[in-house]
Parts: structure tokens; C-alpha cells; sequence
């Protein structure tokens, strides 16, 4: 009897961690899996402006692009993707400095409509370049948020750019700020192309972008929001989307309120 029930606990036991260990090896694979993928990812976006600045480099050294015009135009092709590339280096340095918990994060009591007020001039020309109009509805007296912002800055920065990216030429975009218990919550919202529902859940997912050409053609690396939401965690908030397509979409976070 005794033996019967040690060889029946034995076989538990190695049932159990046969499945700890399939389980754990799985997982392995994956990270494995995500590391290649990431890898390949990287590659494939820096080699593709390398590509680009080299060819136009070459077709201009090499006589073929005659009228000034047009070697002003491959110039500024180059310039264009040079700062992609700058982009993404400083955004996959970001990441790893975030993934590694190296991100530092200095946190100060912040008043939302005063930090606004310093950053809005960042965001005239791009604006104008469109025609849109922004909508501030940052009502006087809301409680202080205690923030980084420097990476306050980056997040509504990535948020606005792809409102301003995505949006059509003269929509308008509002910037909202309100109360909720213990959290100040701030959303942007856009009349945009809107995100598909099934695409809705992977945005926040590296290098994704939901119609990868026209993301590229506008300038985006696919790492914006996922450093975004990163960072709006950091800072001790959340951030959530709302989208409809066709319609527009809304991107919120919250920040945590400073104690007195
Ligand atoms: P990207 O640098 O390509 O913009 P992000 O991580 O910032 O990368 O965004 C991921 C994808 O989410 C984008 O490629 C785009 O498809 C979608 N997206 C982000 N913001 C918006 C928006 N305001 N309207 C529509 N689609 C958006």
C-alpha cells in the first residue's frame, strides 16, 4: 500500500514537471522565436533607408541626376531618410533602457495646463502643414499630476505626431484633460482612418503598423506606441484606445495625481 501510493505521487510528480518543463520550453522557443523576429525587424527597417540615401547618393555621383531640381530632391530624400534612421536608433535605445528597468524616470508635480502651455509651440508647424486645427479642453484647477517631463513630452509627442500623421488635411484634433478619482486622464482624439478591431489589440506590439506601407511612406517605425505605453506604465498610469473606423480614434492615458 505504501509502496503503491510513493510510486503514484512519483508518477505525479514526473508528469508534473514533464508538463513544467513542455511548458518552460515553449516558452523558450517563443522568446527565441520573438528575439529572430525582432532581430529580422530591425534589419529590414535600417536597411531599408540605407538603401534608398545609397542609391541616390550614387545616381548623384554618378552624373545621372542633372537639373539641380532634381538633385534637390534626391538630397532631400536623403536627408528624410537619414532621420528615419536617426528615429529609430534613438527609439530602440529608448526600448532597451525601458525592457532593462534602465529608463530614468525622474517624477515631479506637474500642472497639466502650465506643462501644455510650454510644449504647444512644438506642434504649430506640424499642424499647419495639414491645416488642422487643435481643440485644448484643459479646464483650470484640475489637481497636479506627479510626472516625468521629459517623458511626458515623448508620450504626448508620439501620440500627437500620429494623430497629425493619420489625420486628414484641415480635421480637427481635441486635447482633453479631466478628473477621474486619484488619476488625471488625457486623451487625443482624431478624425482619422480609424484602426480595424482586429488590428486594435496588436498596435501596442513592436514594429507593428496596421497598413505597413502607408505607415512607412508617412515616416513611422512601428515602435511609437509601444514605448509609449511603456512609458504612460512607468509613470504609474495606463493607456487605453477607442477607434472606429472611418471615424477617428482616441488615445487615453492617465496619470497619477500628486499627493499633497
Ligand atoms: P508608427 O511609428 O508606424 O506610427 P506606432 O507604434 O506609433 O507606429 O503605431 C502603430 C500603428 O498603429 C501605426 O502604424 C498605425 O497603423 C496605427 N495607428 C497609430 N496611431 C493611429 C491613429 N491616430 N490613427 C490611425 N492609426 C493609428
Amino acid at each position: 500500500d505504501f509502496n503503491s501510493r510513493t510510486t503514484a505521487t512519483g508518477n505525479d510528480e514526473i508528469g508534473g514537471l514533464g508538463r513544467t518543463f513542455n511548458s518552460m520550453a515553449a516558452s523558450l522557443a517563443r522568446a527565441e522565436q520573438n528575439r529572430r523576429d525582432f532581430l529580422a525587424n530591425v534589419s529590414h527597417e535600417l536597411k531599408t533607408p540605407v538603401a534608398s540615401i545609397q542609391a541616390l547618393a550614387e545616381t548623384i555621383l554618378d552624373g545621372l541626376a542633372a537639373k539641380p531640381a532634381q538633385q534637390e530632391r534626391y538630397l532631400q530624400t536623403i536627408v528624410g531618410e537619414s532621420n528615419r534612421i536617426n528615429r529609430l536608433i534613438r527609439e530602440l535605445l529608448d526600448m532597451a533602457q525601458l525592457e532593462a528597468g534602465e529608463l530614468s524616470i525622474v517624477r515631479q508635480k506637474l500642472d497639466i495646463r502650465e506643462f501644455w502651455e510650454q510644449e504647444q509651440d512644438k506642434y504649430v508647424s506640424l499642424l499647419a502643414a495639414k491645416a488642422l486645427s487643435l481643440e485644448v479642453d484643459i479646464p483650470a484647477g484640475l489637481s497636479p499630476v506627479w510626472a516625468d517631463p521629459d517623458r511626458l513630452s515623448q508620450v504626448l509627442s508620439n501620440l500627437l505626431s500620429n494623430a497629425i500623421r493619420y489625420a486628414p488635411e484641415q480635421s480637427t484634433l481635441t486635447l482633453t484633460a479631466r478628473s477621474v478619482p486619484q488619476f488625471l486622464s488625457l486623451a487625443l482624439t482624431d478624425q482619422g482612418p480609424g484602426i480595424a478591431p482586429a488590428d486594435l489589440p496588436h498596435i501596442w506590439e513592436r514594429f507593428y503598423r496596421v497598413d505597413s506601407a502607408r505607415a512607412r511612406d508617412s515616416g513611422g517605425t512601428g515602435l511609437g506606441l509601444s514605448i509609449t505605453k511603456k512609458l504612460v506604465e512607468t509613470m504609474g498610469g495606463s493607456i487605453t484606445v477607442h477607434s472606429v473606423v472611418n471615424e477617428g480614434s482616441t488615445f487615453s492615458f492617465t496619470l497619477p495625481v500628486a499627493s499633497e
